[in-house]
């Protein structure tokens, strides 16, 4: 056992497991002849509209891309502001620029490391369009206080669902409650392609309208153009792989479930701060995250014993150089710079054997 490596994340086990289906469905694409959008296309999209519980969804070519044309088509674009959490990937954030409005930070919640709700309202000015709340590390961030204030100040609600494919919140599949929600299937998420690919949910028409302009250079006839658009579309080879996983998510998202909840028990007297699920969610636990002021040390220690880990994110969003003109410094937004220092990411995907789960609890128990 202590010699295997055990991996933060796998992407090829799945496959192993799902390898005849997903070549077959493959195959029929590259037999085919079509290549961009067409039928294999539509049938995903459909199929993650009726997952998520909602009348429209459209692929694009990655999770970034979904929250950019989403932005855009809603209209956010320079002058204005836009509203989200520090603790991110970047690209929630990098959207916002490209569009040239303004990222305006809030810090996070101790526990789920999701924006503090209580510090949103004090951010909005007459500038502000739109919020982007982040369900991180698979767990629903709070839709009701975020719909609220976004419908008292006639805000937008966009989800980054990126990590939280089949997330609940008080029993709503994630994806269906904001204006929008963009998700990724980047190959580690939860679930995750063979390549880049993304899709947006939406109940409102005309976004969805635009937005598949938008993805196809802003034309809605061949060769004739009404706006200025992208070249983002998901890829048929990918829908068509991705169809046949989100048979199997839901399986996938509960193993995470009972992996957790075992490395929870395992660590409950140990001097680590465990994940924190909130009673109205149901978290699919993209990554399993642990906090501790001897991170570099455990890191250092799981590594000896062929544990891989990580960090998720070592610096938040308000500190990146990039972001220096907007003047935040370090103590600007305390509880996310914390957790940027102490918290890091056990291994935890639905294929991790129980011996490697038996491993990592008495690697990490050893060290404490
Ligand atoms: C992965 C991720 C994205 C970007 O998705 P890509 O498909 O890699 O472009 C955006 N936001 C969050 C929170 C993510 O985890």
């Amino acid at each position: 056992m202590e010699t295997t490596n055990i991996p933060l994340m796998s992407t090829a086990r799945q496959y192993e497991e799902l390898k005849e289906e997903i070549n077959a469905e493959m195959m029929q694409v590259l037999e085919s002849g079509q290549y961009i959008m067409g039928p294999k296309v539509q049938e995903f999209e459909k199929a993650i509209a009726d997952y998520c519980e909602v009348e429209e969804a459209i692929g694009v070519a990655n999770g970034t891309d979904a929250l950019l044309l989403t932005l855009e088509a809603l209209g956010i674009g320079a002058g204005d502001q836009v509203i989200t959490t520090t603790f991110s990937f970047f690209a929630t954030a990098e959207v916002i620029s490209k569009l040239g409005a303004r990222p305006v930070f809030v810090d996070i919640d101790p526990d789920t490391y999701n924006l503090d709700v209580s510090q949103i309202e004090k951010c909005i000015t007459n500038k502000t369009k739109a919020i982007i709340p982040v369900h991180l590390f698979g767990q629903p961030a709070e839709m009701d206080s975020i719909m609220q204030i976004a419908k008292k100040h006639n805000l937008y609600v966009i989800e980054d669902a990126c990590q939280a494919i089949g997330s609940t919140y008080k029993d709503k599949k994630i994806g269906s409650i904001g204006d929008a929600a963009c998700f990724s299937f980047f190959p580690t998420k939860n679930l995750g392609g063979f390549g880049d690919g993304g899709m947006i949910t939406t109940n409102n028409a005309d976004l969805a309208k635009d937005l598949k302009t938008l993805r196809v250079h802003g034309s809605t006839k061949k060769y004739f153009h009404s706006v200025i658009g992208y070249n983002s579309r998901l890829d048929p080879i990918q829908a068509a792989a991705l169809q046949v996983k989100l048979a199997y998510i839901d399986q996938y998202n509960e193993k995470r479930r009972e992996i957790a909840a075992k490395y929870n028990e395992a660590f409950k007297d140990l001097p680590i701060q465990l994940p924190v699920e909130l009673e109205q969610v149901k978290s699919v636990y993209h990554l399993y995250i642990v906090q501790t002021d001897k991170r570099k040390a455990l890191m250092e220690h799981l590594s000896e014993q062929n544990i891989q880990s990580g960090v998720y994110y070592p610096l938040p969003l308000h500190l990146q150089e990039v972001y220096k003109k907007l003047k935040y410094r370090k103590g600007s937004l305390p509880v996310a710079e914390l957790a940027a220092e102490r918290t890091m990411a056990l291994p935890l995907f639905p294929e991790l054997t129980e011996a490697e789960q038996q491993h990592i609890i008495t690697v990490v128990k050893d060290f404490f």
